[in-house]
C-alpha cells in the first residue's frame, strides 16, 4: 500500500471526487449567505445552495474580486460572529486598502492538514528537520507551513527570513535536510554559502526544499536543484485561499495537485470569464470548499496557468496545474509587444554564465520607450575580459529579442550587486512617462 497522508481523500475516483465538491460547495453557500457580501449578491440573483446539482454548476456563481474584499474591508466577508474566529491574515495595504482573511479553529485545522499532506506528497515525513525561511507575520508563509510542518510530525525550525549566515549555522547545527524559502532567496543564499567557503551539497544535509510564493520558471528550478544538491517541489497558494497548501508538486514533479476536496479550481479565459479547454492557458479561479469563517467563492487569482491534463504516476486524482506563467496584472506592452517578466527569466536562466538574480527597468527617454534589463553575473565570470562581456552581453540582447520581439539594452552587473527585496522579489520598475 502506498502510504499516502489521506490515502482515501487523494485517490478518490473522479466522480466521488466531484460529487463531495458539489455536496462541499452546497455548504459554501450556505455559509457565505451569512455573510453581508454574499447574501446580499446572492439573494439579488436568485442563487441559493440549492442552485447546486452538479459541480459545474458553479458557473452560475458569480466572480469575486480583490475590489469586492476591499470595498467590503474589514468585516464584510466574514460568516461566523467575530468571537468564533481566531486568527486573521492580511495584505500589507501598502498599494491601498489591505485585504484581509478570518479562520476560526477548524479553518486553521484544515489548512494545517492541507499543507502536512502537500509536504508529505514530495516525500518529506516525520523523520525530517524542516527548516521555514519564510517571512512570519501576516505572511501566510511563516505560519502557514509552521503548522502544516508540526501536523507532520517533522522537527520544525521556525527560522523566519533573511539572515542568511544564522540560517547556514542552522542548518548546519541541526542537520537540516527540507527547507522553505521563496526562489529568489535562494540564489542569494548560494552565494552567501559560497563566501563563507561552504557548498550547500557537502556541507548540508539537505535533500528537499519547498519553493514558491512567486513566479519562477524551470530553468530556476534546475538551477536552485543543482546549486543545494535537493529536488525541489513547486508550491502555490494564495492568501484568499489560506495561503500555502492549495495546489503543490508531489515527488514526480508533473504538476502541482490542487486539493479538490479543499477547492474547486477552474480556468478561465480573462477576457470572456468562460471556461478555457483542458490545457490551454488563461486564468484560475479559485473557490474555497472547506473554510467556514470567511468562504470566497470564484475568486478570480490574475494568475495564468493551464490544467495539465495528464494522469499523474503517484496516482493521486487530483488534477494538476502547470507553473504560473504570470499574473495578467504583471504583464507589460513595451512598443506594442506584450511581455511577462518569466519570459525574460526564460532566457536568461537559460545562460549559464547569468547569475542568479536581474532587474528589468522600462523609461522613457526622447520620447522613445526602452526597456533594460541588469543581470547579474555568475562570481568571477570573465574576470576583466571586455571582449567575452561583450559577446556575452550581445548574445543575451538577441535571446531576449527572439523571445519578447523588442531589443533591450542589456547591462551585465558583478554577481550579488543588485538590491535584493525582503520578500518577494520585485523586478520590473515601469518608470515610463505616461502620456
Ligand atoms: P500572497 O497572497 O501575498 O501570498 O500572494 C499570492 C500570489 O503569489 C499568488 O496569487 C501568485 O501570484 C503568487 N504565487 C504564489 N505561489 C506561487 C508559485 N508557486 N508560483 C508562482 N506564483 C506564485
Ligand atoms: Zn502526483
Amino acid at each position: 500500500m502506498i502510504p499516502y497522508w489521506e490515502e482515501e481523500l487523494e485517490t478518490l475516483p473522479r466522480k466521488k471526487l466531484e460529487d463531495l465538491q458539489a455536496d462541499r460547495l452546497r455548504n459554501t453557500i450556505a455559509r457565505a449567505m451569512q455573510s453581508e457580501h454574499y447574501r446580499k449578491l446572492y439573494e439579488s440573483k436568485g442563487i441559493s445552495p440549492d442552485s447546486i446539482k452538479s459541480i459545474e454548476d458553479i458557473q452560475k456563481l458569480p466572480f469575486t474580486t480583490k475590489q469586492d474584499l476591499r470595498d467590503n474591508f474589514p468585516y464584510g466577508l466574514l460568516a461566523t460572529p467575530k468571537k468564533d474566529c481566531v486568527r486573521l491574515h492580511s495584505s500589507s495595504g501598502t498599494t491601498g486598502t489591505p485585504t484581509v482573511i478570518f479562520h476560526n479553529q477548524h479553518d486553521l485545522d484544515s489548512w494545517a492538514n492541507l499543507v502536512a499532506r502537500s509536504l508529505y506528497s514530495t516525500g518529506i515525513r516525520d523523520t525530517d528537520v524542516f527548516q521555514n525561511m519564510s517571512g512570519y507575520g501576516l505572511f501566510t508563509g511563516g505560519l502557514g507551513f509552521q503548522y502544516g510542518i508540526e501536523r507532520l510530525g517533522a522537527l520544525s525550525i521556525p527560522a523566519a527570513a533573511g539572515n542568511s549566515i544564522r540560517q547556514i549555522k542552522l542548518m548546519r547545527d541541526y542537520g537540516t535536510t527540507a527547507a522553505h524559502a521563496i526562489p529568489s532567496y535562494l540564489g542569494y543564499l548560494f552565494e552567501v554559502f559560497e563566501s563563507e567557503g561552504l557548498d550547500p551539497k557537502k556541507d548540508t544535509q539537505l535533500k528537499h526544499m519547498i519553493i514558491g510564493a512567486e513566479p519562477h520558471t524551470d530553468d530556476t528550478r534546475k538551477r536552485i536543484e543543482e546549486l543545494f544538491g535537493v529536488k525541489a517541489f513547486n508550491s502555490f497558494g494564495l492568501s484568499e485561499m489560506n495561503g500555502p497548501g492549495v495546489a503543490f508538486e508531489c515527488e514526480h514533479q508533473t504538476g502541482l495537485h490542487v486539493w479538490e476536496d479543499a477547492f474547486v479550481a477552474e480556468i478561465v479565459n480573462p477576457q470572456t470569464l468562460e471556461p478555457v479547454p483542458d490545457g490551454e492557458i488563461g486564468e484560475l479561479v479559485m473557490t474555497t470548499l472547506d473554510r467556514q469563517s470567511m468562504p470566497v467563492i470564484r475568486y478570480r487569482t490574475r494568475d495564468l496557468t493551464r490544467f495539465i491534463p495528464v494522469k499523474c504516476p503517484c496516482g493521486r486524482t487530483h488534477r494538476m496545474i502547470d507553473r504560473i506563467t504570470g499574473r495578467s496584472d504583471d504583464m507589460f506592452i513595451i512598443k506594442g509587444c506584450n511581455v511577462f517578466p518569466m519570459q525574460i527569466e526564460g532566457v536568461l536562466m537559460k545562460i549559464p554564465e547569468v547569475g542568479n538574480d536581474y532587474r528589468i527597468t522600462l523609461e522613457t527617454i526622447n520620447k522613445n520607450d526602452i526597456i533594460s534589463v541588469e543581470v547579474e553575473m555568475k562570481k568571477g565570470t570573465f574576470k576583466g575580459d571586455l571582449e567575452e562581456l561583450n559577446k556575452l552581453a550581445r548574445r543575451i540582447t538577441h535571446d531576449i529579442r527572439d523571445e519578447i520581439l523588442v531589443k533591450p539594452e542589456v547591462k551585465l552587473v558583478e554577481n550579488n550587486s543588485l538590491p535584493k527585496s525582503a520578500g518577494k522579489a520585485v523586478r520590473v520598475f515601469d518608470n515610463r512617462i505616461k502620456s
